[in-house]
């Protein structure tokens, strides 16, 4: 390939393209790459001239095209990048910056190398999604002239295009990448597979291309008709997707549907439809075929319609879609350069949502290895598409259920989920949802995420929540230990307890368990006639002999209680208020914040018998947010 090539390509879709630009950016990384040459024989400039190509065929920017002609500059000769700055400015400098930040680490050992590359990549196009569209480039062109590297290391980096790369191009919408990274792997990983499918689907070509020249003539006469104006293409299938759904559908070569497969493009979305009852109308449909990728698209942008049919005693497989559903179909991301700019894009930024659920997701995770398996099911999840009560989509990876819902409408919704009505019913959080649920999320403040539900849910994006939500509940009971440590002091309350046979003795209330009116209690001997008395569970000198105990059963005097409870507006009025309802005589209340969001109340009351602060206890503890009750 020669500079000129890709100077021609650019000037077809920007014909105003800074042209000088580039060929400043290819001259200045062909003096540094100048004596060095690839395992092909080939001069080294040719790697980043073909990976800029690559992007010139995604009609990508300017600062792109050039940072991808410099992109193994800095790696590979000692210029800094700060040179880069100086030569070509800051956004081309950034954008070489985040490539080479993702091959710095090829020198390590291997497992640490994928997970960590990926880390990188990912978080480099935090601030530019531009580095991986550069970088997958860099790599499609590295698995095209893959045949020269020893086997070992070709299987290794295939793989990993296939568990990674591949996956991305998908999820970016860059199919024509996805594709070809996917053959170029799966010839590398299974030659022998490869050969065979190739030299079958060589066989068949004529008979083939037979075939969509009978439909193509039968459709566009049809469309004359309706006077619709639409383009009818026989379309190219790939060989991974071929054996991938030999595989997952256990079928051999010759079972596989839709070997033949036509693609209509038309202008205007009413035009698909009209186009999709056409098709229906000239041949059987087959049950369970026909997607709707336009009402509801994918969320890596992609929208068509999806159909197949049987015609002339064979399946064939139709997508229908408009030009620029096309141009999305195959260019993703990248297709938006040529309508828009990054910047200022509301509905760009929207449809990036899944990358920066995973960019997040791999900040938070303190574990790479989850982060990749992570990473690998949510590309390779097939999706479900659920309704909030006002009808805004939401799609899922299916399997999902309730929590995985409310944390993609809202963290706050996820974290304080009590319960869900599904299509006018109340579910458990637990259940699969299904496609065209709608789903009311019910929750109340003083919930929290439970660890039980990591093993339920199935987005990154609720794993991660749960986690972190975890994470900070545990601090929350730590301060509160730290704050009311446990005081093996305990207080003297002669009359609560009536300890048979030892009418004088001593009795203390244990602070380890605060035993309140109503629990179960044992009395232990700490001296002579004292008695310290413990819930029956109590751990705390469970050595000592014990003796089992009773409330009395008419404690009438004041009575201080303390109640540890989550602060929230109102939570004070309504312990005054549940203990003046029941008629007590209050004598004192009083409330504080004990931080965390917590707060400590303290109240005293005149209590007429045991039966009453039982009472009052078990009112009190339904309130919303109250943690703990004990006898002060
Ligand atoms: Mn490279």
């Amino acid at each position: 390939m020669q500079l000129k090539e890709l100077l021609k390509k650019i000037k077809e879709y920007n014909p105003k393209a800074d042209l000088d630009l580039i060929s400043k950016a290819y001259d200045y990384a062909d003096e540094f790459h100048k004596d060095v040459k690839r395992l092909s024989g080939e001069l080294f400039i040719q790697h980043p001239l073909n990976t800029a190509y690559i992007l010139a065929q995604l009609k990508l920017d300017i600062p792109s095209i050039a940072a991808a002609l410099l992109h193994d500059v800095v790696e590979d000769s000692n210029v800094s990048i700060e040179k880069i700055k100086q030569n070509f400015g800051e956004e081309i400098a950034n954008l070489v910056d985040g490539v080479t930040k993702i091959s710095k680490l090829k020198y390590q050992d291997q497992e640490q190398r994928n997970n960590e590359s990926i880390r990188k990549m990912l978080l480099a196009s935090t601030k530019d999604i531009r580095v991986i569209i550069i970088k997958l480039a860099d790599k499609l062109h590295n698995m095209r002239t893959i045949k020269y590297l020893p086997e070992e290391k070709r299987k290794k980096i295939s793989q990993e295009t296939l568990d990674i790369y591949a996956p991305l191009a998908y999820r970016l919408g860059i199919a024509s990448i996805k594709w070809e990274l996917e053959d170029l792997a799966f010839k590398q990983l299974q030659p022998e597979i490869y050969q065979k499918i190739k030299e079958k689907f060589g066989k068949k070509r004529i008979y083939r291309e037979i075939e969509i020249r009978r439909l193509k003539s039968m459709i566009e006469k049809e469309l004359k008709k309706h006077d619709i104006q639409a383009k009818v293409l026989g379309r190219p299938k790939h060989f991974y997707s071929i054996y991938k759904k030999m595989i997952t559908k256990h079928r051999t070569f010759d079972e596989i549907h839709d070997l033949i497969a036509l693609r209509i493009i038309t202008d205007t979305v009413k035009d698909c439809y009209e186009i999709l009852g056409i098709i229906h109308s000239l041949w059987t449909p087959i049950p369970g075929e026909f997607n709707d990728y336009i009402a509801m698209s994918k969320s890596n942008l992609y929208q068509s319609l999806h159909t197949a049919v049987i015609a002339f005693n064979q399946p064939v497989e139709f997508q229908i879609r408009t030009q620029e559903m096309d141009n999305i179909a195959e260019e993703g991301i990248a297709a938006h350069w040529k309508y828009k700019g990054v910047s200022g894009d509301k509905d760009f930024d929207k449809k990036l949502s899944w990358l920066k659920q995973v960019l997040q997701s791999q900040q938070e995770s303190e574990d790479t290895k989850d982060f990749i398996d992570i990473l690998k099911v949510d590309l390779f999840e097939d999706e479900i598409y659920v309704f909030t009560p006002k009808g805004d989509i939401i799609s899922l990876p299916k399997g999902s259920c309730s929590i995985d819902f409310a944390y993609a409408v809202h963290t706050n919704v996820g974290d304080k989920c009590t319960g869900a009505v599904v299509n006018g019913r109340i579910v458990p959080l637990r259940c699969e949802l299904k496609n065209g649920d709608i789903i009311n999320i019910l929750t109340s403040k003083n919930a929290f995420p439970r660890r039980d539900w990591l093993k339920i849910v199935k987005t990154t994006l609720a794993k991660t929540r749960i986690r972190k939500g975890l994470r900070l509940q545990k601090k929350i009971p730590l301060n509160i230990i730290k704050k009311n440590p446990i005081e093996k002091e305990i207080i003297g309350k002669e009359d609560y307890v009536i300890i048979k046979k030892q009418p004088n003795a001593k009795i203390k209330l244990s602070k380890c368990c605060s035993p309140i009116p109503g629990d179960k209690i044992v009395a232990s001997l700490i001296k002579s006639r004292t008695y310290s008395i413990h819930k029956i569970e109590c751990p705390y000198e469970a050595k000592k002999p014990r003796l089992k105990v009773e409330w009395n059963e008419n404690i009438n005097t004041n009575i201080n209680i303390k109640i540890i409870a989550y602060d929230r507006v109102g939570l004070f009025a309504d312990i005054f208020n549940t203990i003046s309802s029941t008629g007590t005589n209050l004598k004192n209340a009083k409330a504080k914040s004990i931080g965390n969001d917590m707060a400590e109340c303290s109240v005293t009351f005149l209590s007429e018998n045991t039966d009453h602060i039982k009472d009052i206890i078990s009112r009190i503890r339904k309130l919303q947010g109250v943690r703990k009750i004990y006898l002060d």
